[in-house]
């Protein structure tokens, strides 16, 4: 850039600084949230400051204590209040007042928490504050304005009464007055513009959750969520237990009875049969709950490489196909021509998702029904593998809640597939461990599509 052009450069980056202010809509919003510091603060001490000393003598009194409960309430009300008026009109990045999980203030205990929390008393101080920002806002804008407006006032009256043709002096004096007044009132837009800054870092500072406390309620809430999810585990498995175990029991007690009060169909055989399907279920509850253990504990340990992806899914409808054409009807296939994909994979969990959905579509397609597994790239750097059949469908308030551990669909609609609802939990886990991921469409009565992705290599 050349000397005159970077000296005019610069002029027009002073002229940005000086003038700019004038041109920005959040200069006046602060100049107004500034106006009205001075009405609202002294709402907030006369109404406080009255309440807390009335309450505070006639404390000895249940009435002083309820007054006292009443000013707490008010002021935290109006502390949200104000820290929505300072991110609405100062702009202020102001954390949240509390966790959204909290109830405050609604019984003994949500009181006492709230006593003991900082927020709580600065944000009282903070109130308390505005008052005196107000008095200094108002006399501050009051005198510059005034300033300003007489020193462009004047010159108008002296023109208005034409006395200037005696005395062309004063013309420029004039003009440097009127220069004078815009001037001032730039300077009030300046420093109603400092002021406003420096008060919504004070609002930051005094109207939000600070960042430890926030910490603190964050690991709060997921201790107690973890303690949830524990509770809920081990009345799920107890439950899942129970029927099962229950099963073996009746059969072997069966067994064990003299042959003549045995029922007449009590075969040992038959009976033997139900009592191995049950521990084999047993025996695959304990290997899914052993996998969502792993996940939890983050070692969901999977050996990723590069898979081609079309074996895959031609080992996977080669293992069901003949099973499903023969116990239930349904064609399990894959498109004549698979394209040429590879994906990063753990080749064994891959395969356990995939048989997962193709289990599941064939358990949920009505006789003559058809489940394709196809393969499709997703541009810039991702495949997709789908599982899509023609079966009985997904209401759209199960389609997320499928994935849930221990969720089972209406059995009314479903079939009684055996499984325990953990399934799809722990297949969308192992994708997502593999840096994929595992989602559903579906129509009720025309049938779904589960999509697993995987990183291309
Ligand atoms: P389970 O092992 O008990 O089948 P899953 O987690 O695999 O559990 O499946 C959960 C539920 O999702 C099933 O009870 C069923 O209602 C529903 N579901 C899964 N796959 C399909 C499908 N292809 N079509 C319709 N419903 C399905």
């Amino acid at each position: 850039m050349s000397a005159p052009a970077a000296a005019a450069w610069d002029v027009g980056r002073i002229a940005v600084a000086v003038f700019g202010v004038a041109a920005r809509g959040r200069t006046y919003t602060r100049l107004l949230y500034l106006l009205l510091s001075l009405p609202l603060g002294l709402f907030y001490v006369l109404l406080l400051g009255s309440g807390m000393a009335l309450g505070a003598l006639l404390a000895i009194t249940g009435v002083g204590l309820l007054l006292l409960l009443g000013c707490l309430v008010a002021a935290w009300a109006f502390a949200l209040f104000e820290r929505e008026l300072a991110v609405t009109l100062l702009g202020a990045d102001v954390p949240p007042m509390s966790a959204p999980d909290r109830g405050l203030l609604a019984s003994w205990k949500g009181l006492i928490g709230h006593l003991g929390r900082s927020v709580t008393w600065k944000s009282m101080a903070f109130l308390i504050l505005k008052f005196p920002l107000g008095i200094v806002v108002a006399t501050a804008t009051g005198l510059l304005l005034a300033g300003s407006v007489l020193l462009i006032t004047t010159p108008l009256r002296i023109l208005n009464e034409s006395s200037w043709f005696q005395r062309p002096v004063l013309l420029p004096l004039m003009a440097w007055m009127v220069l004078l007044g815009v001037a001032l009132i730039l300077l009030a837009l300046h420093i109603a513009n400092w002021i406003g800054l420096a008060w919504a870092g004070l609002a930051r500072i005094m109207l939000g959750v600070a960042q430890e406390e926030r910490d603190l309620i964050e690991a709060r809430r997921r201790a107690e969520a973890a303690e949830r999810s524990r509770r809920e585990l081990i009345l799920n498995v107890s439950h899942e237990l129970r029927t099962p175990i229950a099963s073996i029991q009746g059969h072997v007690d069966t067994l064990l009875l003299p042959p003549e009060d045995r029922p007449a169909d009590a075969t040992p055989d038959h009976y033997l049969k139900v009592v191995s399907g049950e521990t084999h279920r047993l025996g695959a509850l304990v290997e899914e709950l052993l996998d969502l253990a792993r996940a939890d504990a983050h070692e969901l340990k999977v050996q990723m490489r590069p898979v081609a992806l079309a074996a895959v899914v031609r080992s996977v409808v080669a293992t069901f196909a003949p099973m499903a054409r023969r116990e239930r009807l349904v064609a399990v296939a894959h498109p004549e021509a698979l394209p040429d994909l590879v994906g990063l994979a753990d080749p064994d969990r891959l395969t356990q998702v995939l048989a997962n959905l193709v289990r599941n579509a064939v358990t949920h397609t009505p006789e003559g029904g058809a489940v394709l597994v196809s393969l499709a790239s997703l541009p810039p750097d991702r495949v997709a593998i789908d599982v899509a059949d023609t079966g009985i469908g997904i209401a759209p308030e199960d389609r997320e809640r499928i994935f849930e551990r221990f969720y089972r669909g209406d059995p009314s609609r479903s079939r009684d597939t055996g499984g325990f609802g953990l399934g799809l939990a722990i297949a969308r886990e192992l994708a997502e461990a593999m840096g994929g991921s595992l989602t559903v469409t579906s129509e009720p009565n025309v049938g779904s599509t589960f999509r697993v992705t995987l990183r291309q290599r």
